[in-house]
């Protein structure tokens, strides 16, 4: 494909990061792998890490810029999307296997299924070239799991091999057809009417909100005639798009929305008129069921969210190293070395609560009752947080590119269109944060939470100084309390505080263990920004208080080159600095 032109360009003039190793340009990276995945898989795997990283900055990138210029058209009931999009969804579910790498092995030579830290990882690194087909994948992969936990099995087995194809004719995509006009975040008001017919069931009702809206197969909640109303009375429904005899099902996409971002992916409406379906599990556990499906598609929205920053991250560096304002380059400018800080601190918090849930979903998908709590709880508060610093980071990231940021010949636009959706759908920034709450008060999360974190905040103090370890613990207390409190008073007015001061804690908590544990592996940079994100997000402040002790320009001196730290440098920095 041509690269699509960018103006006229003189070397000294615009920095162009076109063809960067998206991977490479994160030399972190590497470091936080090799701590999360057992050392065989990732040095299989690295060779995957390095090619995606490649095509990410350059061919995924431009098919991503065209996509999005060129959204998909409705023409019947057929919906027809741009070559570049489809390129994209070929290197996603096709080339990477991401939507079936947790369910079979055989995926990037891997004989096992991979352990959703890998698939994470990976899918990390793709987002950062395209956020839209994310979605398809992540509701494929997540739809998959779902009907694997709760479906008759042998429903699993005619649809499991299609789901999990990774040849893109074969390929079954999934979807969740759960938004109605009045049931969006009050899910308990949907009105689809579910009326049982032989052995499957008929649907009656107007989906609102349906991306990809085309999937061969979806899950669908409604009330079957006769059920109570709330959500206690949903059922979960598994909806073809093609009937086993070869005919179309009974629904109609009525229109293709027009939306701010995921331009390329189709998000319809749809009319289900008496369309089949086959009922998934327990009638009267519809709404748990589809929960299953929900918290991993949130989990996915938190993933793509630290992902989006990354990207952001990595463009402002490389634009900061490259452009000059004032005969230097923008990176040795002290204000912009502090807006640089403000950007790498919640996208390096966001990948450490990442990797974090990823290792106790493996262990919770085995039975661990502690590891399924803290995934419980830690969902909702990526979803939330990293969401919401998402919208920011990659608005900030376009203003570091100066006024090209904000034309569409680059990526900057287009992350900030998609990173605004992050926080709205799949539960809006209030709901997600008031299930931070329900987590709290129903399952006593916090309980499986706390002891975790404090024996990483223990085993990371011999390398930090004592008082910094002493206030990450305290940090980690006041906020739990305060979480607490709050959940049990359900003082909904501050939960979202109450969320964004445990995300914070626990980051601070994981950065300051990774950059201890990493060693010789990696780098120690880690506990500095565990101490950079205590300064800025947990420590008492006072905005009109001139900062004394200088310690952000030894931060940025430090964090800046992003190249590894030894662990006695860092403890000299801290010590300073503590
Ligand atoms: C591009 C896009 C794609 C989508 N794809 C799908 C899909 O594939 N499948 C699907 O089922 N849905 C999909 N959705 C729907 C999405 O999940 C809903 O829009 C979202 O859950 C919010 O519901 P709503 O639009 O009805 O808003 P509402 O529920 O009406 O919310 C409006 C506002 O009220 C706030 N609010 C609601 N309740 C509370 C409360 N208790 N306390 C405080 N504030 C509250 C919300 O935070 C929000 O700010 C998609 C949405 C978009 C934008």
């Amino acid at each position: 494909m041509a690269a699509l032109p960018r103006g006229l360009r003189s070397p000294e003039g615009v920095p162009d990061s076109r063809g960067l190793n998206l991977f490479d340009a994160d030399p972190s990276y590497r470091g936080l792998l090799a701590l999360n995945l057992e050392a065989k898989l990732c040095a299989h795997l690295l060779p995957h890490f390095v090619e995606l990283g490649r095509m990410a900055g350059a061919e995924l990138d431009e098919f991503a810029l065209e996509a999005d210029k060129n959204p998909p058209i409705l023409q019947q009931q057929h919906i027809e999307k741009h070559a570049s999009y489809q390129k994209l969804e070929e290197v996603a579910f096709g080339t990477y296997g991401l939507a079936a790498m947790s369910h079979r092995g055989g995926v990037l030579g891997w004989p096992e299924p991979l352990p959703p830290a890998a698939k994470y990882a990976l899918t990390y690194l793709y987002v950062q070239a395209e956020f839209g087909v994310c979605c398809p994948l992540s509701m494929t992969d997540a739809l998959t799991r779902t009907i694997r936990k709760f479906a008759d099995p042998a429903l699993v087995a005619r649809y499991l091999p299609g789901l999990t194809s990774q040849d893109m004719d074969a390929l079954t995509q999934g979807a969740m057809f759960m938004t109605e006009q009045q049931a969006g975040s009050d899910v308990g008001f949907i009105s689809t009417k579910a009326i049982k017919q032989g052995e499957q069931w008929a649907l009656y009702g107007d989906k609102w909100f349906c991306s990809n809206a085309d999937a061969g197969l979806a899950l669908v909640l409604a009330r079957p005639e006769g059920a109570p109303a709330g959500t206690g009375g949903l059922s979960l429904f598994l909806l073809p798009r093609t009937l086993p005899d070869g005919s179309a099902n009974r629904y109609r996409i009525q229109r293709l929305k027009e939306k701010l971002g995921t331009r390329a992916m189709p998000s319809g409406e749809i009319k289900l008129e008496g369309a089949l379906a086959w009922l998934v599990g327990d009638p009267q556990q519809g709404f748990k069921q589809m929960a299953d499906m929900i918290n991993m598609s949130r989990l996915s929205n938190g993933m793509r969210a630290a992902g989006l920053m990354r990207r952001a991250l990595t463009e402002s560096l490389f634009v900061a190293r490259n452009r000059e304002a004032f005969g230097k380059k923008l990176i040795e400018l002290p204000l912009m070395r502090r807006q640089l800080l403000k950007l790498m601190l919640p996208a390096e918090a966001a990948r450490s609560i990442l990797f974090f849930i990823s290792g106790d979903l493996a262990k919770a998908d085995q039975g661990d009752e502690s590891a399924r709590r803290r995934v419980r709880i830690l969902t909702p508060l990526i979803k939330f947080r990293a969401c919401r610093d998402a919208r920011k980071v990659t608005g900030d990231a376009m203003e570091v590119r100066g006024g090209v940021g904000y034309t569409e010949e680059w990526s900057d636009p287009r992350l900030l269109r998609d990173a605004h959706l992050g926080s709205i759908w799949e539960g809006t920034s209030n709901i997600v944060a008031l299930d931070v709450l329900r987590a709290i008060r129903r399952e006593n999360c916090l309980e499986a939470l706390l002891p975790e974190l404090n024996a990483r905040i223990a085993r990371s103090s011999p390398a930090m100084p004592r008082l910094l370890a002493g206030r990450l613990a305290a940090s980690l207390d006041k906020a739990a309390e305060f979480a607490h409190e709050v959940a049990s008073t359900r003082n909904e007015t501050h939960a979202r505080q109450a969320a964004t001061g445990l995300y914070y804690a626990c980051a601070a908590a994981l950065l300051a263990d990774e950059g201890t544990n990493i060693g010789e592996r990696g780098d120690a940079r880690r506990q500095l920004l565990a101490f950079l994100v205590y300064v800025h997000r947990l420590a008492p402040r006072d905005p009109l208080r001139r900062v004394a002790t200088g310690y952000e320009a030894e931060l940025a001196d430090a964090l800046l080159p992003e190249t590894p730290l030894a662990p006695d440098v860092v403890e000299r920095i801290l010590t300073r600095l503590a």
